[in-house]
């Protein structure tokens, strides 16, 4: 017998049938003798539908505020499956972050989780009954509701599975495991069977959603045992990060590609070149607890210089005008512009250590295809670049099958 944290998330919640099915994998799961702790997200479609309303009172949301609208979502998912449980005869309690103790800081909108209290869960387990939590949430150092950035629930389950020391964190989804890229845009990406942490940090960090960053960087510090799997199809055994390089395999340089469209580039050009014009700009944007991506400063015309950068694409506006506003009238010359139609592509491979030359291949491949290369970024084992958005899915397209990616065609995904 084990201890399973199940999560399932928005279109694996998105009809009461989807509920109803939900329930019946727990089920299953329960008659095999496991005890299960179940984490869903809101039903698909009800978080935007949440900030749309957000934003129709407030050009910003008050964020304490829209943390109480958020987190409705899935305070809804989680009695209702409560209810489809108890239809079929599994006894089960829904609790919401709060009532679970899930304890945050206090950045609302995207709280780190900072503690949690498994005494409640525990007691229940310990009388049969399935623990429902509701993902995405918590309660602030400040006794407010927080949530935990987009895509959340994911964190919320592997943080409880590492608070109940769990045996395995199963996250299933819309699709059955990692792909070597998102099978949306290649349908001939191909699942991996494992995929090392260390990679899966680093493809979670540059886009790929299927989980959310922080789930991983989770299950990494407290060792959690996590997996995804299809919640649409039966069967499989889904994707399991490891922890340690499988040595008797035979590394392709390159293992998956991850792609971001909500990026946004920054340009302030012809600064006057001296000493600390760096800290003035880009202080004055994390400041503004605004996060900047690539950064590239060149040597611009009469001793000035130009700076680029890339933000979040919701922040794009702010930045622009943080700079206009407070920054430039202070560097003695200098103009701001912006380009939000731009995509980052980035390559993955733990192989990229051993294997001289990748980022060549990379650019090789991109200017076959006439694609242009706007910024680049390295790092041990991924290369990253900013190229104009409309050429995303031909570039993600043809570096899929330059590295050799491709498997046996994946079969239509459910949806
Ligand atoms: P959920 O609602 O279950 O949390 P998400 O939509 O957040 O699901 O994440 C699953 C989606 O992630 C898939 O439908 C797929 O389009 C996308 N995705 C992006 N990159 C990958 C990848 N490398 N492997 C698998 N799925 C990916
Ligand atoms: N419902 C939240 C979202 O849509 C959290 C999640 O699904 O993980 O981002
Ligand atoms: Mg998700």
């Amino acid at each position: 017998m084990a201890l399973i944290v199940h999560k399932y998330g928005g279109t694996s919640v998105g009809s009461p049938e989807r509920i109803k099915n939900v329930a019946k994998r727990v089920a299953k799961a329960r008659a095999e003798g496991h005890d299960i702790v179940v984490v869903v997200s809101a039903m698909s479609g009800e978080t935007n539908r949440l900030v749309a309303l957000a934003h129709e009172m407030q050009e910003h949301p008050d964020p304490r505020e829209l943390d109480v609208v958020l987190s409705t979502g899935e305070q809804v998912t989680i009695g209702l499956l409560a209810m489809a449980l108890k239809d079929i005869g599994v006894d089960a309690k829904s609790y919401t972050g709060w009532q679970v103790a899930l304890k945050t800081d206090t950045s609302h909108t995207k709280a780190r989780i900072e503690s949690i209290d498994d005494e409640k869960m525990r007691a229940d387990l310990a009388e049969g009954k399935v623990v429902i939590v509701a993902g995405f949430q918590g309660i602030s150092s400040e006794g407010n509701i927080s949530t935990l950035g987009r895509g959340g629930s994911d964190t919320s389950a592997v943080a409880l599975a590492a608070a109940l020391k769990a045996d395995e964190c199963q996250i299933y989804t819309d699709v059955d495991g990692v792909y070597t890229t998102d099978p949306r845009v290649v349908p001939e990406a191909r699942r991996m069977d494992t995929v090392t942490f260390e990679e899966m940090i680093e493809l979670a960090s540059l886009g790929s959603k299927v989980l959310q960053i922080r789930s991983v960087e989770f299950a990494g510090k407290y060792k959690v045992r996590l997996r995804v799997l299809s919640s649409l199809q039966d069967g499989g055994n889904g994707t399991l990060i490891t922890f340690e390089e499988d040595d008797n395999m035979e590394r392709a340089a390159v293992t998956g590609i991850a792609f971001d469209k909500n990026q946004a580039r920054i340009n302030v050009r012809g600064v006057p070149d001296k000493p600390g014009v760096a800290y003035q700009i880009l202080g004055a944007v994390a400041d503004a607890n605004i996060e900047v991506d690539m950064i590239i400063q060149n040597v611009g015309a009469q001793g000035t210089t130009d700076f680029s950068f890339t933000v979040n694409q919701n922040d794009f506006k702010r930045t622009l005008k943080v700079l206009e506003t407070e920054v430039v009238p202070g560097l003695g010359g200098g103009e701001v512009n912006g380009d939000p139609l731009i995509a980052k592509v980035s390559i993955v491979g733990l192989g990229m250590k051993s294997h001289a030359g990748i980022a060549a291949r990379m650019f090789e491949c991109l200017a076959k295809e006439g694609i242009n290369i706007r910024m680049i970024s390295t790092s041990e084992i991924k290369t990253s670049v900013v190229i104009e958005d409309k050429y995303l899915e031909l570039a993600v397209r043809a570096l899929h099958a330059a590295f050799g990616l491709e498997g046996e065609a994946v079969e239509e995904k459910v949806v």
